[in-house]
């Protein structure tokens, strides 16, 4: 593209750009905070979730993908016409393809092979492209360095680099954490610790940031699944099936040091964990989303029934139907779910009460 061209065209369009921006922004972040009373081996527990689907897509990623797009406009970084190009194991790319086509551009989404069909679904019929990276192509690194290739010495191509990017972390820092901050605050109460599944680290980095400045010391976990110990170890083990979380390395934004010890979920315990809140509790939320249930709990356990751990339900369970999510899954040793007693849930009042003022 003539670059000359492109910025005069850019100038023209900014406004328009970061007026699109603004309105999208009406439909993504405040996001309900569910208050969870949760028996776990003879013990009950008070957890928060913030109930993450009710962003624009479904998922906590529309809140990263938009504050990348309005950083990479105020900078001057995403040219008018410029494919968006990203790597991504999914509610990134739902998200990218949604916002991007929003704002008029092509967007082009790499991913492995083996996610799920309603991803991949979904991208398309966002209207983005989608380009598949086998095992054998090198699955999720693969799609990163293909990403990469496409934008070499090109101002036509806008990566996000979600994994690298410092945008993602501010998002929660600026976004999700606050939010928390605010819910809680306004009902009262106080949290003893953070903890969520690490995809590319941006929620637990950011949420994290945002609770310490006000709770200093304040224990934040990364949860990554017990079979793909990659936090952990340090590199790639294993294969595990909770879709979102554990890509295959770890991701340059998440920093380990800052961080208060790993905790691990089975991955089958996760997905029938998810099961049985959408069954008992009629919340259908996606399998990282039964895992941050089981690890908040296990942080719980260690704290004590004072504790009030919160955690994020990063998504809904409509994008995991031709998965594991969809069959009875045995019990296996070092599962606890069996040990969990679902008991009651609700959403925390918010500014402006809406539904609830209607009805008091
Ligand atoms: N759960 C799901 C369903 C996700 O899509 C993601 C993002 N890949 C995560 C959890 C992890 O979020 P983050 O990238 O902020 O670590």
């Amino acid at each position: 593209m003539n670059r000359a061209l492109s910025a005069a065209s850019g100038a023209a369009a900014l406004p328009r750009a970061m007026q699109q921006l603004q309105s999208l922004a009406g439909m993504i972040g405040q996001t309900p905070l569910l208050h969870l009373t949760v028996g776990f081996r003879g013990q009950t527990y008070t957890l928060c979730a913030k109930a993450e689907s009710y962003n624009l897509t479904g998922s906590i990623k529309d809140r990263m993908a938009w504050r990348i797009l309005r950083d990479a406009v105020l900078e001057g970084r995403l040219l008018p016409g410029a494919t968006i190009v990203e790597a991504t194991s999914g509610n990134t790319g739902i998200a990218f393809a949604a916002l991007g086509r929003a704002l008029g551009h092509p967007v082009r989404i790499l991913m492995p092979d083996w996610m799920s069909e309603e991803r991949k679904a979904l991208i398309r019929l966002y209207g983005a492209e989608v380009e598949l990276v086998s095992a054998a192509e090198g699955g999720f690194l693969g799609s990163i360095a293909r990403a990469r290739q496409m934008a070499e010495g090109r101002d036509d191509v806008f990566l996000p680099s979600q994994f690298d990017n410092w945008a993602n972390v501010q998002a929660h820092e600026d976004g999700t954490g606050p939010e928390i901050l605010e819910q809680l605050a306004r009902n009262g109460l106080t949290p003893s610790a953070f903890i969520a599944g690490v995809g590319t680290g941006g929620t637990v980095m950011g949420v994290g940031r945002a609770l310490r400045k006000r709770f200093p010391g304040l224990p934040v976990h990364p949860l990554e699944p017990a079979e793909s110990p990659t936090l952990s170890t340090g590199c790639k083990r294993g294969k595990h099936r909770i879709q979102g979380i554990s890509d295959e390395f770890i991701p340059a934004i998440c920093r380990l040091d800052e961080l208060s010890p790993v905790v691990a979920v089975h991955d089958g315990d996760a997905i029938r964990m998810a099961q049985r809140i959408s069954r008992q509790w009629g919340l259908g939320v996606g399998l990282s989303s039964g895992a941050n249930l089981l690890g908040a709990l296990k942080v719980a356990e260690r704290q004590g029934p004072d504790s009030l751990v919160v955690t994020v339900f990063c998504d809904d369970s409509k994008k995991y139907l031709s998965t594991d999510f969809a069959r009875t899954l045995p019990a296996e040793p070092g599962h606890c779910c069996d040990e969990v007693e679902l008991l009651d849930w609700r959403p925390l009042p918010a500014a402006g009460a809406g539904l609830h003022a209607a009805l008091n």
